[in-house]
């Protein structure tokens, strides 16, 4: 028979585009998590079942995750991590 598949809710392509925008912005400004932030935001994922362990990508908003980790500005789809006031300005401009 056939087997079943689960319905993942997918992130639409509008959010997935301002949200690759973002993620870029961020780190052109040098705007990224610290590296221990940055590691808990992917053990998260890595325990999720919505992860891609071969892709290192999300099934739901099919981002790569280490890319889009280290944006403070970025929150998981599903809300299992949430956007951080954490990030660290690489450029002194103020
Ligand atoms: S971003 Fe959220 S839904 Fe996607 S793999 Fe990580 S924890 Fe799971």
């Amino acid at each position: 028979m056939f087997r079943r598949f689960e319905r993942v809710p997918k992130t639409p392509l509008k959010q997935k585009i301002k949200d690759i925008g973002t993620t870029i912005n961020d780190i052109r400004k040098g705007n990224t998590l610290s590296i221990e932030e940055f590691e808990k935001r992917i053990s998260i994922c890595k325990e999720c079942r919505f992860y891609h362990k071969y892709t290192t990508t999300c099934n739901i908003c099919g981002c790569m995750m280490k890319v889009k980790a280290v944006s403070p500005s970025m929150k998981c789809p599903i809300d299992k991590w949430l956007p951080s006031n954490l990030g660290i300005q690489g450029s002194n401009e103020d």
